[in-house]
């Protein structure tokens, strides 16, 4: 594959620290040529990044691009205090509100913002299928539009929607998620698979939630999923009445049902866990299942706080996403991730990688970890890998005085959106401001 362009940034960073004198060749197909210090080959244009120190882009897994479109409601609370479900009901009054113009908006301005965050790569975990007035999957081909414009590296996480709670029909705004069967699902995700631009366009497979759909259907679901090699994902457990309303329908917590009834394994990723047994947790990791925490969402939501350290003790690949999109910056996501278990232990350093350095632990999370859990070869600036990056501006206000080798922990727990100088997907640059 012929190399498009060199680039030539003050820092890279390369797995486990940065480093100078690094030359990251692009190749003509979007993807990572080659890493390393050799000389520049003779012809390809030299793209030279003084001050600015380039990460692998971050990888959001669990987007609702249209809820950007809730930023600064709901936060008041005159009738005493909400909750999850409040919260829901004031989601559904904006989903009444929606029709192709104004999802399209909010998708685009919520994709634009990620960018403008360093996230190159996002999961959108789509469930408004219908515009108003039912019929018609008009408004799945305007969020695919919407994230080309935006220049994003997308997952479309299609959701299947059945049921308005465990064993309940849909109800009001809810018939707008509608899927009416298994095989008029995957008839649906032949015809968007068409429609995807292959460089930056591909398609993973949801059921919402066991709320969503019947066991009967998730497992219908599963098994064409890993027939067709692609990732699936779930909300599972973030309420604790989803746990008590699937016991009482089929006698076991979602995620004991769903050990019982899958076949697990690393294409599987289940969003929150908040409230999970900790033996189911330990036995769905032992078989590859991920996990995909939305840290600001949780704590907004009043979910609860997930038990990330027993998860990773058990050796679980965790993961990040921006879910509600009430906040859209993933180093505050990541930092959050730790800083809630640190609240929550009365310790520090909770979630370190293996030298105990807790921000090279949370960039993998936000970058390696993610893409993985989206079936994408992204998050690692290493040969084959797509040439998504973030490149963050070393004369960033937050970043002054901060020693070269501490730079990343400055990053991960000092920082915000303003570092972020520009973001690269597919070999594309596009500034951040
Ligand atoms: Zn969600």
């Amino acid at each position: 594959m012929s190399v498009a362009y060199v680039l030539e940034p003050e820092l890279t960073w390369t797995g486990a620290r940065f480093e100078r004198g690094v030359r990251v060749a692009v190749g003509a197909d979007g993807r990572i040529a080659s890493v390393g210090a050799g000389a520049a080959p003779a012809r390809p244009a030299i793209r030279a990044l003084p001050r600015r120190a380039i990460l692998p882009g971050f990888v959001n897994v669990h987007s609702h691009a249209f809820q950007r479109g809730l930023r600064g409601r709901g936060e008041r609370f005159p009738a005493g205090r909400g909750s999850f479900w409040s919260w829901r009901e004031a989601m559904y009054a904006l989903v009444e509100t929606l029709d192709a113009v104004r999802l399209h908006a909010l998708s685009l301005q919520a994709f634009r913002e990620m960018r403008r965050a360093g996230i190159t790569a996002v999961g959108e975990f789509h469930y408004v299928h219908h515009d108003q007035g039912g019929g018609g999957d008009a408004l799945d081909e305007v969020i695919i539009r919407a994230a080309a414009e935006a220049g994003i590296r997308f997952v479309l996480l299609h959701a299947y929607y059945r049921t308005g709670g465990v064993g309940a029909p849909l109800v009001g705004g809810q018939k707008r998620f509608a899927t009416p069967s298994v095989a008029s699902y995957w008839k649906r995700m032949d015809r968007l698979a068409a429609g995807l631009d292959p460089a930056t366009q591909t398609l993973g497979a949801v059921a919402h939630s066991i709320r969503a759909a019947p066991i009967e259907d998730i497992v219908l679901l599963h098994e064409e999923s890993r027939r067709r090699g692609l990732a699936f994902h779930m909300h599972v457990e973030e309420q604790r009445k989803e746990i008590e309303d699937c016991r009482a329908r089929y006698g076991v917590a979602p995620m004991r049902l769903f050990l019982d009834r899958l076949a697990i394994d690393d294409r599987l990723t289940a969003v929150h866990c908040t409230h999970t047994d900790p033996r189911d947790a330990a036995a769905y990791v032992a078989a590859g299942g991920r996990i995909c925490i939305c840290p600001l969402s949780e704590a907004n939501l009043g979910d609860g706080i997930a038990d990330v350290p027993a998860f990773r003790a058990a050796g679980a690949a965790i993961c990040v996403g921006t879910d509600s999109n009430a906040r859209l910056c993933i180093l505050e996501e990541l930092r959050w991730l730790e800083l809630v278990q640190r609240l929550r232990t009365e310790s520090r350093g909770v979630i370190v990688d293996g030298d105990g350095v807790a921000a090279r632990a949370l960039l993998e999370i936000g970058t390696l970890a993610g893409a993985r859990a989206l079936g994408i070869d992204a998050g690692r600036i290493a040969p084959g890998a797509h040439a998504d990056f973030a490149a963050v501006d070393l004369d960033a206000t937050a970043l002054a005085g901060v020693a070269e080798d501490e730079l990343l922990d400055a990053i991960i727990f000092g920082a915000g959106n303003d570092v972020i100088a520009a973001t690269c997907v597919g070999g594309r640059w596009e500034d951040a401001r």
